[in-house]
């Protein structure tokens, strides 16, 4: 300032006044441009801390560079250090996007962008919650069918679409630039994609065939909001569409069901008591429980009737087929074992009628053994059986018992004289004159030669006597004729009564000792010791 106070010449003067214009002129106008920029900064500052939050839930990734964009704008300008931010974020976003559209291309059914744009047309509380939830729960998206069904109950849950509050500037802009992000083309690709996994009721098909044309077509006359609109209210009718028909699933599954139980009962009732039977039975209840647990994993997760039934009656015709094969090889199993069973029955009769005739053969062996075969009297070998009874009996009961023993008188001379054919003859009359005149309780067997033995049970020796002689007696009346001859015998015996300490032998010994002695008095006589 020193400058122009110390130039007082008019000239200088006037010099020094056109210097001063000049220099307030351009420090009024670097006033302005220094307003002008603060202007056009603050500006740019508000753009870009709008733009910072409209990105903000874009990508995670962006996150920390739009905190430090946001962070540098409040801090004060720093044009350098601010622009070094930008530009970083602009790597980031443009790499975000690069890895994006090649993500896109590997996996189509990535459904996040869809679930941001309703999330940015859906926007009460609790649709943005479940729509949070449903996104979350279904990436990477496997199930097409449920998540517009989810999506649809969600939408449909709050009745009308929720009118948006005049925005404001800020959030309208936000929402511009977010959109600006959802790739319309990729969302209309991907919605095209879930329509073709969608199975669409027939009331719906034309509605759905035209939505599909306003999805793949280039030149849309309705803007992708609208298609979006039309794209949630089918859903919405489709999902309405599905509930009575989950009515007619229930309904048909209670059918099916009790078919099922009916034809487990039958197969119960069948039942046949063969031994591998049980094996080849639990092998097909196993089948049948397979098959029904898979029909109850589908019915549970079933939304759609028509598959359902082709499930289920591919399943029953698979039921039924193994238990016909179960019954034909029951059948066959059956016949077999019923042929086994008559050839078994058959041995079992041809070896009964073997038995029985070898049971006759053994009881004529047995009766042959104990018989004498000429005189048809019990021989020796039944004698000493039935002495071996009785006198265990008479032991045991103590009552008398007697035994006698006879011999044909001069029987040789019968032999020498008439042969040895009178001689059997005799024999036989002698026999026979006995079982004719002798109790039934008492016994009386051919001993060898032309001796005879009896046992008296229940008899004491007197009665013995009594009983001999009237035998004797009936022997030497008696006459046999044979070959024109007339002849007659006579017998003698001994008796004995067994008394206490006897054994047969001792009995047996004495008698013979009594007919020795009858013997020699003269014979035709019986003798008691
Ligand atoms: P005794 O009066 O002393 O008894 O004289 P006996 O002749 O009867 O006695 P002995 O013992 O001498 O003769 C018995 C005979 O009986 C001898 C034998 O040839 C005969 N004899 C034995 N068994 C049979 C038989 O089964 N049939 C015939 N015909 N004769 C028999
Ligand atoms: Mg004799
Ligand atoms: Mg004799």
């Amino acid at each position: 300032m020193g400058f122009f106070s110390k130039s007082s010449d008019k000239n200088n003067d006037s010099d020094q006044d056109k210097w001063k214009d000049k220099y307030l002129n351009l420090l009024d106008a670097q006033d302005q441009t220094e307003k002008a920029f603060k202007v056009e900064q603050e500006l740019l500052c508000k753009t870009v801390v709008r733009l910072s939050f409209a990105a903000s839930g874009v990508d995670p990734q962006l996150e920390p560079y739009l905190e430090r964009i946001r962070s540098h704008i409040k801090n004060g300008v720093d044009s350098t250090k601010l622009k070094t931010e930008l530009e970083k974020f602009t790597d980031a976003l443009s790499r975000l996007k690069s890895a994006s559209a090649s993500n896109h291309q590997e996996q189509g059914s990535d459904v996040s962008l869809l679930f941001d744009f309703l999330l940015q047309h859906y926007t009460s509380d609790k649709q943005q919650q479940n729509l949070n939830l449903l996104k979350k729960s279904c990436q990477p998206l496997d199930d097409p069918k449920r998540l517009f069904s989810a999506i649809a109950k969600i939408i449909d849950a709050e009745e009308a679409r929720p009118v948006d509050n005049e925005p404001d500037e800020l959030a309208n802009e936000e929402n511009q630039a977010y959109q600006n992000l959802i790739d319309p083309v990729f969302v209309s690709a991907q919605l095209v994609q879930l329509f073709e996994h969608i199975e669409i009721p027939e009331a719906s098909t034309q509605k759905a065939q035209i939505i599909k044309q306003q999805l793949t077509s280039q030149g849309a006359t309705l803007s992708f909001e609208s298609t979006m609109d039309n794209v949630i209210s089918l859903l919405i009718e489709i999902n309405a569409n599905n509930q009575p028909k989950q009515q007619d699933i229930d309904k048909f599954l209670n059918h099916i069901s009790d078919q099922l139980t009916a034809l487990g009962l039958a197969v119960t009732d069948s039942g046949i008591a063969l031994m591998d039977a049980s094996f080849s039975r639990s092998k097909l209840d196993q089948s049948v429980s397979d098959q029904m647990n898979d029909l109850q994993n589908r019915s549970s997760s079933a939304t759609q009737l028509e598959p359902l039934k082709q499930a289920i009656t591919s399943h029953i015709s698979q039921i039924t087929k193994e238990i016909q094969e179960h019954k034909q090889k029951e059948a066959v199993q059956r016949e077999k074992y019923q042929c086994q069973l008559e050839e078994l029955s058959q041995k079992i009769k041809t070896m009964e009628s073997e038995t029985g005739e070898l049971q006759s053969k053994l009881i004529v062996a047995n009766t042959n053994a104990l018989r004498d075969t000429l005189t048809d009297l019990p021989n020796r070998l039944a004698y000493e059986e039935r002495l071996k009874m009785e006198i265990s009996r008479w032991q045991r009961y103590h009552t008398p018992l007697c035994l006698v023993v006879w011999d044909v008188d001069y029987f040789k001379k019968v032999n020498d004289q008439y042969g040895h054919q009178v001689g059997d003859k005799v024999l036989v009359h002698v026999a026979s004159q006995f079982t004719k005149y002798i109790r039934r309780a008492d016994f009386v067997a051919r001993f060898g030669g032309e001796e005879f033995v009896m046992l008296l049970p229940h008899t004491n020796k007197h009665s013995a006597i009594k009983v001999a002689e009237k035998l004797r007696s009936l022997i030497e009346q008696s006459e046999l004729t044979t070959n024109d001859t007339t002849l007659s015998v006579t017998i003698s015996c001994g008796i004995t009564q067994l008394f206490k300490g006897d054994t047969h032998e001792t009995a047996f010994e004495r008698a013979d000792q009594a007919l020795y002695r009858a013997k020699e008095l003269g014979r035709n006589q019986c003798c008691i010791l």
